[in-house]
């Protein structure tokens, strides 16, 4: 089964999804490899049912989709988050499932799904085909452009491109094993919430994580892991909340063996925290969990080294860009979250996610330049998504999922230029490609 497309997109996270959709928009034969059994990545199979995205720089394919659901009482906005530059969007996993799957289909892109990319052959700086390997053995798959949107920069790898791993030491954000409880009394646990008074940033967080060392002191948590993101209730009329907590500190996710060993980790982590809130935080006296992820939830594996590394300074100077493709808040705050347990390194992460809140500004925005989702060496290749060419302090903003699929769409429109115009991706006119994203309504400069 040898197949030939104008544009192949490896994997169907967000931003494969939107970068598909996009190309096939522009009349494109597209082709969609996915290993799993479902569209989303993160998004459905890995439980993180909520979009965080920027309040004011949103546009485009996942704002389209987003407002569709919310339309049919599947997705809402909530504006609660006491950082201000978030916006947060509750959605149900299985309609967003069905959403994506209807999306790609209206857009004439095909997919493959239970396809797992697994080799390359390259001609000198150029990929002609991948590798895939499925239920009916291994097959090919040649094309003009590729995307790698596997989050893990599985494909750029492959292809021989350079990445940077964690910090100096190759350390990385820690994974966490998220799952849904149900059973949840919300009242109870929205009037307990109310009573905290301490909390500077963000109280919730706070209040729960001041309860984590009489939990381990008392056996029913084994690590006293101070970061406690919590429990996010996903749809208002139902009892069921998102859990994203229990760090699995030290794991290593670019191996098989180091994914079963943090997989494992982390359903054990998902039981404790069930039996934590159940103990120590009114409403929860009746929760149970009704699954985990099937996708573990990496924060952060490969960052592809591309032509430009957007960085934190960039950021935080509200730095604009020529070839930009997307904006994003700027000023000094970012989600890294730490690589251990260390009371130390759980400091370092509150300071960059709390610190100069003051200095974000109301009516400016950092841009993202085309030249980071294009791999230093490949020609024919784009990069979007939590792979993207970026620096870990900025990787740990933009690897939210309303800049994933907003990175995907620009990834989309420009293959699709490439390919209609017969140049490599990093050889088109950057004018014509920000003409085509703002046609299609995303603010780009
Ligand atoms: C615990 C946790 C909490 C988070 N909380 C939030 C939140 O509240 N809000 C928010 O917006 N973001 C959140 N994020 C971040 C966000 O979910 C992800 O960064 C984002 O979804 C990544 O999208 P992506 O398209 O880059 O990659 P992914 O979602 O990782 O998708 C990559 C896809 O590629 C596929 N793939 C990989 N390798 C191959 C291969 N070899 N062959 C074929 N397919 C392949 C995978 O199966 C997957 O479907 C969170 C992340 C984590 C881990």
């Amino acid at each position: 089964m040898n197949k030939r497309y104008e544009l192949v997109v490896a994997g169907g996270g967000m931003s494969g999804v939107a970068a598909a959709v996009a190309a096939a928009r522009q009349g494109k034969r597209v082709l969609l490899i996915e290993q799993s059994s479902m569209l989303g990545g993160l998004g459905t199979a890995g439980l993180m049912t909520m979009v965080m995205t920027s309040r004011k720089w949103f546009y485009g394919i996942g704002l389209e989709i987003l407002e569709s659901l919310r339309d049919q009482g599947q997705a809402r906005w909530i504006d609660d988050y006491p950082v201000k530059d978030y916006e947060r969007i509750p959605f149900d996993a299985e309609s967003m499932k069905r959403k994506l799957d209807a999306v790609l289909q209206e857009s004439g892109a095909e997919v493959l799904l239970y396809s797992r990319i697994t080799g390359v052959e390259m001609q000198e700086d150029h990929l002609k085909a991948l590798r895939v390997s499925s239920q009916v053995g291994d097959f090919t798959v040649e094309g003009d452009v590729f995307i790698d949107a596997t989050g893990d920069g599985m494909l750029s790898f492959l292809a021989g491109e350079d990445f940077d791993l964690g910090d100096e030491e190759g350390n990385t954000q820690a994974p966490t094993m998220t799952a849904y409880y149900a059973g949840i009394d919300f009242e109870r646990y929205e009037a307990f919430l109310k009573t905290y008074e301490n909390g500077p940033a963000i109280p919730k967080v706070n209040m729960i994580r001041d309860l984590i060392p009489k939990a381990v002191a008392d056996g029913v948590v084994s690590v006293c892991d101070l970061h406690h993101p919590g429990i996010f209730r996903i749809s208002p009329c139902f009892n069921v909340g998102v859990m994203n907590a229990g760090h699995i500190y030290g794991a290593d996710c670019l191996t098989p063996e180091g994914l079963t060993q943090a997989t494992v980790a982390g359903r054990r982590m998902a039981e404790e925290y069930l039996n934590f809130y159940r103990r120590y935080v009114p409403g929860f006296e009746k929760a149970y969990m009704t699954n985990t992820c099937s996708y573990l939830g990496l924060r952060e594996t490969r960052r592809i080294r591309g032509l430009y590394t957007t960085t934190f300074a960039d950021k935080a100077a509200y730095r604009k860009f020529p070839d930009a493709v997307m904006r994003f808040d700027g000023g000094a705050v970012s989600d890294v979250h730490a690589s251990s347990a260390d009371k130390k390194a759980y400091e370092a992460y509150y300071k960059l996610f709390t610190q100069a809140r003051e200095t974000v500004r109301e009516d400016d925005w950092a841009e993202l330049p085309y030249r980071s989702l294009l791999p230093a060496k490949t020609k024919n290749l784009l990069v979007a998504g939590r792979c993207l060419s970026a620096d870990r302090e900025v990787q740990g903003q933009l690897r939210i999922m309303g800049y994933c699929f907003m990175m995907g769409q620009a990834a989309g429109t420009a293959a699709a230029i490439a390919v209609n115009e017969g140049k490599a991706p990093r050889d088109i006119c950057v004018a014509k490609l920000q003409e085509k994203l703002e046609e299609a309504g995303v603010k780009t400069r």
